[in-house]
């Protein structure tokens, strides 16, 4: 990965406690895989970065999530991400990356645990909407690999941002969004149509959504079709001359295109500085 290349670093500060949810909208909280308590033991040993990221799978009990799970495990879409995250930054631990049912669709990460949780539930959703979506021009199953790829580098982001006591302002699922999008859009093969899935997932399930709640407004995501703009801003803003049409079709509103360019080189260098220290050789 070339982003250890790049640019130079800088230190840490907050520790954030919380369970990061991560869908659009945790409708129902009480079923949030709940924090295990803080176990001195599970903090950072000071090892010198010989830890990764291990993928597990949990039975689904629901039978209706095995066809999911083995449509995650035929793609590998964790262990690839799981391996690339390991090969870019240096862990003092193991951390686990578990596939498992949740009881909503959600994904997660457990600052306690120390680990992601991705839901069953939220690649079947995913599986869902792009199955019903009519302008769909990909085979789902491609679809869902690159939408919940993006979903678990946002997981990742929130990981590092934990681990390493990075600092963020404002929204930190802008922030892990954002990260998301540099990862998929860096390197020598940028993974553009991954960003383009997701930007449809938050689009999609914008357009379901009959009118916003309170809640919705209130909460720690922007909202979906916001989502959804941001990704197709990012994309856009990272190769101008090979997404023209992005904005030549209205997809994404010239106001905001114009930004784009400058607003991506922004927070990619910025995500660059924050994990240099944190990144291998
Ligand atoms: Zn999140």
């Amino acid at each position: 990965m070339k982003l250890s290349r790049i640019i130079a670093g800088t230190v840490a500060i907050a520790a954030a406690t919380t369970l990061a949810a991560c869908g659009s909208d945790a409708k129902k909280p009480d079923a949030a895989p709940k924090p295990a308590a803080a176990s001195p033991s599970a903090t950072t040993g000071g090892s010198g970065g010989g830890g990764k990221f291990v993928v597990k799978y949990e039975e689904p009990a629901n039978p209706a999530l095995k066809p999911i799970e083995q449509l995650l495990k035929t793609n590998q879409v964790y262990e690839k991400g799981a391996k690339e995250m390991s090969d870019l930054v240096k862990l003092d631990q193991d951390v686990p990356v578990i596939a498992k049912e949740c009881g909503e669709e959600n994904a997660f990460w457990d600052p306690q645990k120390k680990e992601v949780q991705m839901c069953y539930e939220m690649a079947l959703k995913l599986q869902t909407v792009f199955d019903a979506d009519a302008d769909k021009q990909t085979p789902t199953e491609q679809n869902v690999v690159g939408g919940m790829t993006a979903i678990l580098f946002h997981e990742f982001g929130h990981g590092f941002a934990s681990l390493f006591d990075l600092p963020i302002t404002g929204k930190e699922d802008d922030a892990v969004d954002q990260f998301s999008a540099v990862i998929l859009t860096m390197g020598e093969e940028p993974r553009h149509k991954m960003v383009q899935d997701v930007a449809k997932v938050w689009g999609l399930f914008a357009k379901d959504e009959k009118e916003l709640s309170a809640a919705a407004f209130a909460g720690e995501h922007s909202l979906n079709a916001q989502r959804s703009y941001n990704f197709l801003c990012w994309m856009y803003g990272s190769a101008p001359e090979k997404f023209q049409d992005v904005v030549a079709s209205g997809s994404l509103p010239e106001s905001r295109a114009e930004r784009c360019p400058s607003e991506y080189q922004k927070m990619a260098g910025s995500w660059v500085k924050l994990l240099q220290p944190h990144l291998k050789g």
